[in-house]
């Protein structure tokens, strides 16, 4: 057995025969041209050509994978007529005199250089899409084919690089994995490899020695591992694993409910807006807890209201009605930013962090305010405040939010109706649990802070690992409390920090009255299978 390794761009497990693909080579050979004008009017025939299949292409997928995906192809189609591109090709046409093959194939490979040496992974995952579009076009003006070989029985696919087009060219049924040597997890062959459902994985240290294909493989999406003739342990291990993942996909679309009827909310945790496609696919029913403070670090500046609007309103859209929780910003402790300026603490997971600066810098909190009310009108949010020990920290938060309400108001600004919530994550917070609770819509339990407050234990030093106990009596009492507490007066409860995934406690928590629970969205399915068990 060899284990090969690459970057999971789309987890799940394929067993079957590998199957080496080889682009044919295009060998573009330069020639001196006499009649220039005829040269330029051949390319801009192949030019049409291309259109048209690429006009195919785009009914292909949008019959096979969906609408969304097929607009790769109207990118293809724009990118064609790009003008920089266009006259760079009739322009060396024109100038050096050369056939139109070797002109598209220099202007091509130009523009994927620019694309490259840009700093961004999704304008690097653009160069691909050059590549492809060049290729067409000078196998359309060399009279060679552009296609994907038909394949007997479905395999694992492993290549250098795969172009979306040559991606949606193999059947469907006859792809069971996807693996490549180049690629990134922005590159549209990742993309469309998850919305056809199949693992795949990038940037493999594989070998293209076409001696493999027909051997058998296994290629686990999880891990990013490529094994070629497995041995039976592996390949045992692995099929376990397929069968798992086979049932829990079976999980979707089913509700969350008890034996008895109860229905959890199964909600998820997210950082930032490229986590929605992982909520979406594991199928959560909403978003407990987006971390939003992440939207201000890696930065020099504050993100200023139109670039929260921004993600807050994609993310929202996305979801499509679905709840969307948006956490105020909770910098501080383990989460610096320079530009906040925050002065040098002794201590600072219980200093200056979260509501406590956007209470001291009331612009900061306002300018999020306004882009999630703003961003509400798309969908279904709803806002919470991290770190809360007072009802007078709340008051003073529902004081600023009318203003932000009344200020939106005055302009003719659209909101949505946002529910407004605490995180219970302070042992002050779950003592006066019975006061906040009347002043809030929901609590949601920070497990991660709570637990690291009540035990008195630094939940970033690893030397206390063995006595950071989240199972301990008393905290467990403090989720008891706090979930009576919200009962009590009208407000629903649930739990985001990592305990919540915790399926140990999965039928604890529902005995204690749990209404919701936020997990990372690997999680969801796993933890709707036993909130299904659960009585
Ligand atoms: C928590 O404290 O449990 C929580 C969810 O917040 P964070 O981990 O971001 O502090
Ligand atoms: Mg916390």
């Amino acid at each position: 057995m060899e284990t090969r390794h690459g970057k999971s761009v789309f987890s799940g497990v394929a067993i079957g025969k590998l199957f080496i693909y080889k682009k044919a080579k295009q060998v573009v050979e330069k020639h001196t041209v006499e009649d220039t004008e005829a040269e330029v009017a051949r390319y801009m025939a192949a030019k049409e050509k291309a259109k048209e299949q690429l006009e195919l292409l785009k009914e292909k997928t949008m019959k096979d994978v969906g609408e969304a995906e097929a607009e790769i192809f109207e990118a293809h189609q724009m990118l064609l007529e790009d003008l920089d591109f266009v006259e760079g090709i009739t322009g060396m046409i024109e100038q050096d005199k050369v056939n139109a093959e070797y002109a598209v194939f220099v202007t091509g490979e130009q523009c994927a250089a620019i694309f490259m040496s840009m700093d961004d992974d999704y304008m690097r995952g653009r160069a691909a899409d050059v590549n492809d579009i060049s290729n067409r076009l000078i196998a359309i003006l060399s009279g060679t084919q552009v296609s994907a070989e038909a394949m007997p029985e479905p395999v694992i696919i492993m290549a250098e690089d795969l172009a979306p087009s040559e991606t949606v060219q193999f059947e469907k049924d006859k792809i069971l994995a996807l693996v490549t040597q180049k690629g990134s997890a922005n590159s549209h062959t990742a993309i469309l490899a998850r919305m056809m459902n199949i693992p795949c994985i990038v940037t493999a240290d594989i070998d293209l020695d076409p001696e493999l294909t027909g051997k058998q493989g296994i290629v686990d999406g999880f891990t990013g591992n490529i094994y070629i003739e497995p041995d039976e342990v592996t390949a045992a291990v692995m099929e376990e694993k397929e069968e798992r993942k086979l049932l829990l996909q079976s999980l979707k679309g089913l509700p969350t409910v008890t034996k008895s009827g109860k229905h959890i909310h199964l909600y998820a945790n997210i950082g930032s807006e490229e986590d929605v496609d992982a909520v979406l696919e594991n199928d959560s029913e909403g978003i407990g807890l987006f971390r939003s403070e992440f939207l201000y670090l890696g930065r020099d500046t504050y993100p200023t209201e139109e670039e929260q609007f921004q993600v807050y309103k994609n993310v929202i859209s996305k979801m499509n009605g679905k709840k969307v929780i948006i956490r105020t910003l909770d910098i501080g402790a383990d989460k610096q930013a320079d530009y906040f300026n925050i002065p040098k603490e002794e201590n600072p997971a219980m200093g200056f962090r979260a509501i406590r600066i956007c209470l001291n810098r009331p612009e900061v909190f306002k300018t999020q305010l306004r882009a999630i009310f703003r961003a509400s009108a798309y969908g279904t949010a709803s806002i919470m405040f991290p770190m809360i020990i007072s009802v007078k920290e709340v008051k003073k938060i529902k004081e600023i939010v009318e203003e932000v309400k009344e200020e939106l108001r005055k302009k003719d600004i659209p909101f949505g109706d946002v529910e407004l919530g605490i995180m219970v994550e302070t042992p002050a917070a779950v003592m006066i649990a019975d006061m906040l609770a009347p002043e809030v819509d929901f609590f949601s339990i920070g497990t991660n802070d709570l637990t690291q407050y009540t035990l008195a234990i630094d939940r970033q030093n690893q030397s206390l690992d063995d006595i950071y106990d989240p199972h301990h009596e008393a905290v467990l009492r403090m989720i008891q409390r706090t979930i009576e507490c919200a009962h009590a007066h009208g407000a629903w409860c649930g739990i985001c920090g990592e305990l919540g995934a915790d399926m140990e406690l999965t039928r604890r928590f529902i005995q204690m009255g749990i209404d919701e629970l936020s997990v990372s969205p690997v999680f969801t399915l796993e933890l709707r299978k036993k909130i299904r068990e659960a009585e």
